[in-house]
């Protein structure tokens, strides 16, 4: 195989494995917005819950600019514009996970680069009534980034 070739096979088949890790912790943290970086852009968990029922082809493909990219034809989460711009910002992640409750609010562009700005390099930041937004070189060390810090906030 010509090495290009080889090279689109990888990225396809990180994809994949992206899509199936998000699945997964999408179903233990029902309510966060999970995103991956991708070659193009990112793969983002959809608008509507329940994220229990959630299956591969139900996440969003995007480029950084909100244009879709792929196949799913479903609402991408409304909070999208805040993971584009820390993915932007961000260049040494690859993952984001927003925890937050059941009611996310759709996040403006001006909002998305405030929370960057507070993020900063940082692996989180926690917005008063809000959620959490975690970063990480994987999906797994964001979620567990996540998971730390709203536990050290349950009263
Ligand atoms: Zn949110």
């Amino acid at each position: 195989m010509p090495p290009i070739y080889r090279l689109h096979a990888a990225r396809r088949s990180a994809t994949r494995r992206q899509r199936n890790e998000i699945v997964a912790l999408a179903g233990e943290s029902v309510s966060a917005t999970i995103s991956a970086r991708t070659p193009t852009g990112m793969i983002v968990t959809p608008s509507r819950p329940p994220h229990a029922s959630l299956r591969a082809v139900d996440l969003v493909e995007l480029d950084l600019d909100g244009q879709r990219r792929g196949r799913c034809w479903l609402e991408p989460s409304t909070e999208w514009p805040l993971h584009a711009a820390i993915y932007r910002a961000r260049g040494d992640i690859e993952a984001i996970v927003h925890a937050h409750g059941p009611r996310p609010s759709a996040a403006s562009m001006a909002q998305a680069l405030r929370v960057t700005a507070m993020l900063g390099a940082g692996a989180a930041v926690r917005i008063a009534q809000h959620g959490v937004i975690a970063v990480g070189p994987t999906l797994r060390d964001a979620f567990e980034v996540a998971r730390g810090v709203e536990r050290r906030h349950v009263v």
